[in-house]
């Protein structure tokens, strides 16, 4: 199988040969039509097994089906992980394959000056990658809202949930429309994990590797 039966679009398949990406990895085969239709997800899988592309990718075609441009002081793509290195990582990749599809990307996290983040996110990003506590910290600071979320992706949500975010989390998504795709990956599947699943995911389809 190659990335072109997938279903993704011309800017997103231009953007991986670019990045040198000829074979999608088992969790990309999976997971892109199931979000490129609509469901939401529960992944299982590690780092190195490609699950950000396979979570970026179709989301990028998402967001250019509906074009809706990004809502001020908010996001329409919104992905928490667990510490700053794996956010800054999954910006970079998010920047690299939407290159070519003209969409935003910012990501903000603890320990950096929040008047930047404040200028980052006043016009509105299409994809925001964030640590929860700085992202709680930037609602409660008025400087972002949570109005315009279509798709949640929770990255590492073990790790999370390990971390003590489950706090911030229970806070970040009761601040979301109820109607958005959300898509979870975790390394383990503990109860805390397959708790979260069912409060949060609508109809999952489960994808492992
Ligand atoms: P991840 O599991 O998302 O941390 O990705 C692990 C590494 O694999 C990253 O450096 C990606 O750039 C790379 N990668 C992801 N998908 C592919 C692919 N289909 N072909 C080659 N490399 C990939």
């Amino acid at each position: 199988m190659n990335f072109d039966d997938l279903g993704l679009s011309q800017p997103v398949l231009q953007a991986l040969s670019v990045q040198g990406y000829t074979t999608p990895t088992p969790i990309q085969q999976q997971a892109i039509p199931l979000i490129l239709e609509g469901r939401d997800i529960m992944g299982i899988a590690q780092t190195g097994t490609g699950k950000t592309a396979a979570f970026t990718l179709p989301s990028i075609d998402n967001l250019r089906k509906s074009d809706r441009g990004a809502p001020k002081k908010s996001c329409r793509m919104l992905v928490l992980a667990p510490t700053r290195e794996l956010a800054g990582q999954i910006a970079k990749s998010a920047q690299e394959y939407g290159a070519l599809s003209g969409l935003s990307v910012a990501f903000i996290v603890g320990g950096t000056s929040v008047g930047k983040d404040r200028q980052k996110l006043a016009r509105g990003v299409d994809i925001l990658v964030a640590t929860p506590g700085r992202l709680v910290d930037l609602v409660d600071q008025r400087a972002l809202t949570l109005h315009g979320v279509e798709t949640l992706v929770l990255d590492e949500a073990d790790q999370m949930l390990d971390l003590g975010f489950i706090h911030a989390l229970r806070k970040i998504v009761s601040w979301l429309p109820k109607e958005r795709q959300t898509l979870l990956f975790s390394a383990t599947m503990p109860k805390s994990i397959r708790d979260l699943a069912s409060n949060y995911l609508n109809n999952p389809a489960q994808v492992s590797v």
